[in-house]
């Protein structure tokens, strides 16, 4: 059974390095990391998790968007591995969205993301995939994308009133109190 990883949390360095190109994705070890991946971003309530947060230095992300108490509204999709992605062209629109992240907990912050990017990766069974995604979905991709370059979404909120305690958000915005 794939077992859940422990997640690095910011501060970690592995969080701020640029991970490094896959090219043996037929191995066995590396398509049991992407199981690892799967049940470690379920286990934790995430819509998407990058190799960097288990401490893997890999180009492979996972987005895995469904409803669940930490995103309420989020899409229903397969979880899906995606690995050494491109961003082939970016929406010039812009939205601001409010994110979290499993290596920094109890924080989110409203982050500016491309409405729409056209992508390009490798799935794990080793096929070339070109792909539009839009809104939450994109949001996902790009904030995964980050963890490879070696950024996280604190490195793009506009300013800190834009950051709230996971309790704050709980209560204002997914409850709708403000
Ligand atoms: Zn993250």
């Amino acid at each position: 059974m794939a077992q859940s990883l422990q997640i690095a949390q910011l501060g970690n360095p592995i969080l701020r390095q640029q991970a490094q190109r896959v090219d043996n994705i037929q191995d066995e070890s590396f398509q049991q990391l992407i199981d690892h991946l799967i049940a470690t971003a379920t286990a934790s309530n995430g819509v998407g998790i990058a190799a960097p947060q288990v401490s893997k230095s890999y180009r492979l992300l996972i987005v895995a968007s469904r409803p669940n108490p930490r995103y309420p509204n989020a899409p229903l999709m397969e979880p899906t591995a995606i690995i050494n992605p491109r961003i082939l062209a970016y929406s010039d629109e812009m939205i601001k969205g409010w994110e979290g992240c499993l290596s920094i907990p109890g924080i989110r912050g409203l982050v500016p993301r491309h409405q729409t990017v056209e992508v390009e990766y490798t799935s794990r069974e080793g096929k070339l995939h070109r792909q539009e995604l839009t809104d939450f979905v994109a949001r996902i991709f790009q904030h995964e994308y980050d963890h490879l370059e070696g950024f996280v979404f604190l490195d793009r909120v506009e300013t800190t009133t834009d950051m709230m305690t996971e309790q704050e958000y709980q209560q204002r915005i997914v409850q709708n109190l403000s």
